[in-house]
């Protein structure tokens, strides 16, 4: 099905060229690249018809300038055989005129032989002499002739006897009777006496003695020298160089010759010549003589180093043009092979791309552009499927050509430059990768797979950003605190290991800061949970901006948080660090329910100098913090090798106090208040005491801080309350005149919200009136806006139940504060009591105090007064009641049945009642 569709699309994409050539499919590959293949031959054939056009004018030329130096020597030969054969000729001339003087002086008495033998005639073989009378018969002759032999049917004898011209006459080749051989005759009339006819003198010459001339290196070995009279009859003729021959071996109607005194001409020998050679001919008139010398250079000859130079030239040529045509043939071959090759990577590409098409993979290959140093400079996008073009939300046709270059932006482009380099060298790379700035991807995670391919690569992308999405979203479930989206302990347990070992790579501390925000159970005690949360939250915000980028803020359960300082310098850094932490977090958070105030125990350890392993840097940050807390709260300690007996110390001490409290150890004693006018007895405080079955009683000074800070105070607290009610219950039931009981209540108890229902149902129980009990609460505890405190100190009221200031002038509570509240009374610290006679300023305090409590309607205690002179001052400054060592030590209750008994007066208390004994 999708095969179908797919050859369909490729038909449809050549379409265009298929209506222009219909080639068989087996050529498909050919289209479009025909004239390519095409241009080889084209190309070799014009460059063959170039050379052989080149080779042949140049042989042309050659022809013709060997030609013309043919003619050209033939010319300068046949002048100077036309010389040769003047001298040859006047010779004769002059053999006739010589005979012809002598015979006419001689009155026809001449004896030739004597001539002859006396050196006149030239020496010659070739030619004889003879005379013939007026009736034409021999009369003397020099060569093998009968005398009286009859000359007179000779053409010269009869030329002569009708010519009255003495001049040379030169025959015709004719049969010497005598010699047997064809010979000329040279002759001349003879006169008589009176200037008759008297006879001629005939010189029979052989025709080879004008063609002896002949010399081979001029006319070569198959030339030909002529002597032709100007009757166009041949006189000699001399073919070749071997031997000499009289017969004519060359003849023809040499009309031309007689046209000019000289000329050259090429003759192909067929009409001219019986042999039929070709030949160069120059010929020239000889002067004086109706004579013309001819020379002929034999064609064949004088052409043959032409013919043969030729030859190889066009043998050359030839194998040039073989060269040219194979060349051309192994071009088309190797085009045809590149086009096919091509064709088939095509068909190749086009394939994987329809069968990626549809996936969700974008699939691309990528070309590799080199310089010319052969460094890869960028990569191109040379195929991809629509899918692959989508991932960066372009088409394909806009996607396919561009480069890296232009689809990446710096410094981005950098790093995949380096990531594409380096799978081309290695041939493989597979990763997942968040899409960074500068990727022209819409994806937010990509799996990237790259592989070489050829020269290029292969690169496929997936989309996975959904995967990641959900990745991460477990993993944060699983690394995140959900109420402040910091780390939590899971990613430290996971994080530490890395972080402790690149410390120890670099050398470098690391800082473990262990965070612990002291009371902050009373936050969510006192305003819920969801402001609980949301001070958390407002912590998380306060710490993570305090810190470095490098460093990690992680929540680690409820109000504790660990800072890691990653790389830290040393110690002094980490001091610094918390430092400001235990600033920021004393700044008063304001959340939607109003305002809290808080503090941070923080804890410090260092690796390598705490610890060397997550566990135990975690365990010294943690001793260190619980040593902070044990010191005071809102401040930071380092952990010390000796911080964990001590802790564990302060752990047994709770765990003590626990066991007291289930063995009810504890025990209360009463200090009785007095009228600071008349002395009677208006009221006791309960004081806690610890009935240690080893030590004795302990003071609550050792105790009450630990249990506040434990929380053991409010069990503690409770017990206190229900032994004061049922102390009260039991003196009512003796049937003694009581006076009612104040309870000291720390803040910590109101912060657990039962303090008011505790008291409730202890009245109830032991059937009491609510004004028996009185609740004493220190001024430090009420501090801040408060809204718990303030919320139980009112359901107090509302049950009756009088509320006392404890330590006051130690805090910095306000007036209206103290309005609001609506408190009965102020019991002055003994701080201010003790100055009372020393400094004026306590006085004036005092004073101010009671004048301040007057106005608002409450009662002023004047706590440990131990001396008459401060009884009497506090007494003259307005102090309604006085409680202290003056009055009566705190005692147990039996010691103060004995004090409720005695009826109430001033003289009771005058000395002091020792209640310790
Ligand atoms: P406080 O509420 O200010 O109690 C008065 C303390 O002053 C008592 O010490 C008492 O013995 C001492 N005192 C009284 N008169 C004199 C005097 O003339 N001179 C001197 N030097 N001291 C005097 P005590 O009993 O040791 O209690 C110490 C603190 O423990 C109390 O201070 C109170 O804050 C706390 N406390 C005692 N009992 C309880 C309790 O049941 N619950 C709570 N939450 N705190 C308690
Ligand atoms: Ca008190
Ligand atoms: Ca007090």
């Amino acid at each position: 099905m999708s095969d179908g569709t797919g050859s369909r699309k490729i038909e449809s994409q050549h379409a265009g060229v298929r209506n222009v050539i219909r080639l068989p499919d087996r050529f498909a590959f050919l289209r479009g690249n025909c004239t390519r293949i095409l241009l080889w031959p084209a190309a070799c054939g014009v460059a063959a018809a170039l050379l052989w056009g080149f080779a042949l004018a140049r042989i042309e030329a050659d022809r013709g300038a060997i030609e013309q130096a043919a003619l050209e020597t033939a010319s300068n030969l046949a002048r100077a055989y036309a010389e040769h054969l003047k001298r040859s000729i006047a010779q004769i001339d002059q053999v006739t005129t010589l005979v012809k003087y002598e015979w006419e002086q001689g009155q026809g008495h001449l004896k030739l032989e004597n001539l002859e033998a006396s050196g006149l005639f030239p020496e010659s073989d070739l030619l004889f002499v003879l005379i013939a009378g007026r009736d034409g018969r021999i009369r003397t002759a020099t060569g093998p002739v009968r005398i009286d032999a009859s000359l007179s049917d000779r053409p010269a004898f009869a030329f002569h006897k009708v010519n009255d011209s003495t001049s040379l006459r030169i025959g015709q080749p004719i049969h010497g009777r005598f010699a047997d051989r064809t010979v000329i005759h040279f002759s001349r009339r003879l006169d008589g006496v009176d200037h008759s006819f008297g006879g001629v003198v005939v010189v029979s010459v052989d025709p080879s003695h004008f063609t002896a001339f002949y010399d081979a290196t001029g006319v070569g070995q198959a030339g030909l020298l002529g002597m032709v009279g100007t009757d166009s009859v041949p006189r000699a003729i001399r073919n070749g160089g071997e031997g000499s021959r009289a017969e004519p071996a060359a003849l023809w109607g040499a009309e031309f010759l007689r046209e000019t005194d000289q000329g050259t001409r090429y003759m192909d020998g067929t009409a001219e010549f019986i042999d039929g050679r070709s030949r160069f001919v120059a010929w020239r008139a000889v002067s004086s003589h109706p004579l013309i010398a001819v020379v002929g250079l034999d064609g064949d000859e004088v052409m043959a180093p032409f013919l043969q130079h030729r030859a190889t030239t066009i043998k050359a040529l030839l194998l040039g043009t073989l060269g040219l045509a194979c060349f051309a043939a192994l071009s088309m071959g190797l085009t045809a092979r590149l086009a096919w090759r091509k064709y088939q990577e095509e068909q190749v590409r086009d394939a994987y791309r329809m069968a990626t098409e549809g996936g969700s993979e974008g699939f691309y290959m990528l070309r590799v552009l080199r310089d010319r140093r052969n460094q890869v400079i960028d990569f191109e996008v040379a195929d991809c499927n629509q899918r692959g073009a989508g991932l960066s939300g372009l088409t394909r046709t806009e996607l396919v050509g561009k480069r890296f270059s232009g689809l990446y932006r710096e410094p981005y482009l950098a790093e995949v430059m380096q990531t594409f380099r380096d799978a081309l060298e290695s041939g493989l790379h597979e990763d997942d990768f968040e899409v960074p700035d500068g990727s022209p991807l819409e994806a937010n995670w990509v799996h990237r797979k790259i592989v070489r391919s050829g020269s290029g690569l292969a690169l496929t992308l997936r989309d996975i950003s959904e995967t990641k999405a959900q990745e991460r979203a477990l993993s944060r479930l699983a690394n995140e605190d959900p109420v402040t989206r910091l780390a939590n302990r899971n990613w430290l347990m996971e994080f530490l290991p890395g972080a402790i070992e690149r410390a120890r790579h670099q050398g470098e501390f690391l800082g473990l800061l262990f965070i612990d925000l002291d009371d902050f159970k009373n936050v969510n005690d006192t305003l819920g949970h969801a402001a609980g949360d949301e001070v958390l939250q407002a912590v998380a915000r306060r710490l993570h901006s305090l810190v470095r980028p490098s460093d990690h803020v992680v929540r680690i359960g409820g109000d504790e948080f660990t800072i890691i300082l990653e790389p830290l310098a040393d110690a002094a850094q980490a001091s610094r660090v918390a430092d400001r932490i235990s600033e920021s977090i004393a700044q008063p958070f304001e959340i939607a329910r109003g305002c809290s105030t808080l503090s941070a125990s923080i804890g410090i350890s260092l690796y390598p100098r705490d610890g060397a392993d997550i566990e135990t840097l975690l365990k010294s940050s943690d001793i260190a913090m619980y040593h902070a807390k044990a010191e005071g709260k809102g401040q930071h300690r380092f952990y010390e090798p000796g911080l964990l007996e001590r802790l564990t110390q302060r752990l047994d001490a709770e765990q003590a106090l626990v066991r007291a409290l289930k063995e009810d150890q504890f025990i209360v004693h009463y200090q009785p208040r007095v009228d600071a006018a008349s002395r009677r007895l208006t009221a006791l405080e309960a004081l806690v005491r610890w009935q240690h079955p080893e030590r004795g009683l302990v003071a609550p000074g050792e105790f009450v801080p630990l249990a506040e800070e434990t929380g053991l105070v409010v069990p503690l607290g409770e017990a206190v309350i229900n032994k004061v009610c049922a102390q009260v219950a039991a003196w009512r039931a003796a049937g003694l005149p009581v006076v009612p009981v104040s309870i000291n209540v720390s803040s910590r108890q109101f912060a657990a919200g039962s303090v008011a229902a505790v008291i409730d149902a202890s009245l109830t129980l032991h059937q009491l009136p609510s004004a028996l009990i009185e609740v004493e609460i220190t001024e430090s505890s009420m501090m801040g806006e408060q809204t718990e405190v303030a919320a139980n100190l009112a359901a107090l009221r509302a049950r009756g139940i009088r509320l006392l200031v404890d330590d006051f002038g130690t805090g910095y509570s306000s007036l209206s504060q103290l309005q609001r509240l609506d408190v009965d009374g102020l019991k002055i610290d003994r701080s201010f009591v003790v100055e009372i006679g020393v400094t004026r300023e306590s006085e004036v305090f005092v004073s101010a105090i009671v004048s301040m409590a007057h106005a608002l309607g409450m009662v002023v205690t004047a706590e440990g007064v131990e001396t008459e002179t401060q009884m009497r001052i506090l007494e003259a400054l307005g102090c309604n009641e006085v409680q202290g060592f003056l009055i009566a030590r705190p005692a147990p209750a039996e010691r103060i049945v004995e004090l409720l008994r005695t009826p109430a007066g001033a003289s009771e208390f005058a000395t002091p009642w020792d209640a310790t004994g």
